[in-house]
């Protein structure tokens, strides 16, 4: 999807962080890494988004747990859009570029970022967000264009 595109679908870091944890959690059910309770509804800390809560044992841990986005200090629409970056460019894409297009200003950063996409690409646990990723692009792109005149 195109960054116009982008930050229509994704207007603030929540609704970044909510699409992650709707992915990685699909009916909202998630288990608390501490005491093993299962919710079947999300909670977030009120002060947190990025943390999600036990109302068993009261504890918080991370929404985004397993994922290369949990130790981030940036803001995670930064990771979606590279992630959408490298999967819509069919030629790939190089750090410089990812650098400038997500405006950092190391070029390490950069480099790093698309180290740890690539490599959770590889891997099984971030699939479903990568395929949700690829689903929107293609909800904007691959639908059939519409007929246009036919209707006069
Ligand atoms: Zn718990």
């Amino acid at each position: 999807m195109t960054y116009f595109e982008f930050t229509k679908r994704f207007p603030t870091q929540e609704d970044a962080i909510n699409f992650i944890v709707d992915t990685k959690y699909p009916n909202n059910q998630y288990v608390c890494p501490k005491c093993g309770a299962v919710h079947t509804k999300i909670y977030h800390q009120k002060y947190d988004t990025r943390k999600l809560y036990c109302n068993n044992c009261k504890s918080e841990f991370s929404a985004l747990k397993d994922t290369i986005f949990e130790n981030t200090h940036l803001d995670v629409r930064m990771w979606l859009y590279a992630i959408n970056l490298i999967i819509i460019s069919r030629k790939g894409i190089s750090a410089l570029q990812l650098k400038r297009e997500l405006g950092m200003k190391a070029y390490n950063s950069a480099w790093r970022m698309m180290q740890q996409i690539r490599k959770a690409m590889a891997k099984e646990e971030m699939k479903e967000v990568f395929e949700a990723i690829v689903e929107i692009d293609e909800s904007y792109t691959g639908g059939k264009p519409r007929k246009e005149g036919i209707a006069n």
